[in-house]
């Protein structure tokens, strides 16, 4: 009760973008994910993303200037994972950088020989600690549509979500009536599991990338999560529920 007491004070105490309407429901109809929404889901949805517009800094790379509608479309996928949890549970991100293509990553690596080699990676998207989401727009027209599995902006935010407690570990901090000690255990047996399945050679039930770290595979379960919630809990039942459980009406 105090709690939604607070909500509502601070709703009215903070800046807020009004999304234009053609733009709204040109967003809603252009993704599945969106329209799967109900219409309560989908005010909330569509006010936070107001504020999301109002406090985030939107950026081009490459010669790009984001519209108006392609921040919005941003927004609503961004605040789709903390519809529930609340809104401040996206403090981490101050920037959103949108490049035209997937963007080039210089990495450095060391060789067992202590020779540093050097190559460029070609990403969808990445979330740096310090607040920026950096995104391909490619990848994010082909998220929300409920087919594969694959949402880059869920993605990326699962990780924000993830370092809140100050690591990329694939455990976020979780709300109160969640059993931390059950959380590890049911992500590491499927963890494990998924790459117990990779090296026999088994097809895996979601994207085998979320087998390279723990991190990798709480943020890619997460977009199974709301994309694909069959697959998910036809491959890890039991991470199913505790994404349930956390991203959630609570
Ligand atoms: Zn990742």
């Amino acid at each position: 009760m105090f709690d939604k007491l607070l909500a509502r004070l601070n709703s009215f105490t903070h800046s807020h973008t009004a999304i234009d309407e053609h733009i709204w429901q040109q967003t809603v109809a252009a993704v599945p994910l969106l329209q799967s929404q109900d219409a309560q889901a989908l005010a909330e949805l569509r006010a936070m993303s107001g504020r999301f517009l109002a406090e985030k800094h939107f950026f081009g790379g490459d010669g790009l200037e984001p519209t108006p509608a392609m921040a919005v479309r941003v927004a609503a996928l961004a605040c789709l994972p903390v519809l529930h949890l609340g809104y401040h549970w996206l403090d981490g991100i101050r920037e959103l950088v949108i490049y035209p293509e997937k963007f080039l990553v210089h990495r450095e690596e060391q060789d067992e020989y202590g020779v540093v080699h050097e190559r460029y990676e070609p990403l969808s998207g990445e979330a740096w600690e310090h607040g920026t989401l950096v995104l391909a727009w490619p990848d994010v027209v082909d998220s929300g549509l409920m087919s594969d599995g694959y949402n880059v902006v869920i993605h990326e935010v699962a990780h924000v979500l993830d370092v809140r407690n100050g690591a990329f570990n694939g455990f976020p901090p979780l709300p109160l009536q969640m059993d931390a000690g059950q959380w590890t255990v049911d992500f590491s047996a499927a963890f494990d599991a998924l790459n117990r399945q990779l090296d026999a050679d088994i097809e895996p039930l979601i994207d085998p990338y979320a087998a390279t770290a723990p991190t990798e595979f709480f943020a890619v379960t997460s977009e199974y999560h709301f994309e694909r919630p069959d697959n998910l809990h036809q491959a890890f039942p039991a991470v199913a529920a505790q994404l349930a459980l956390f991203y959630g009406r609570p």
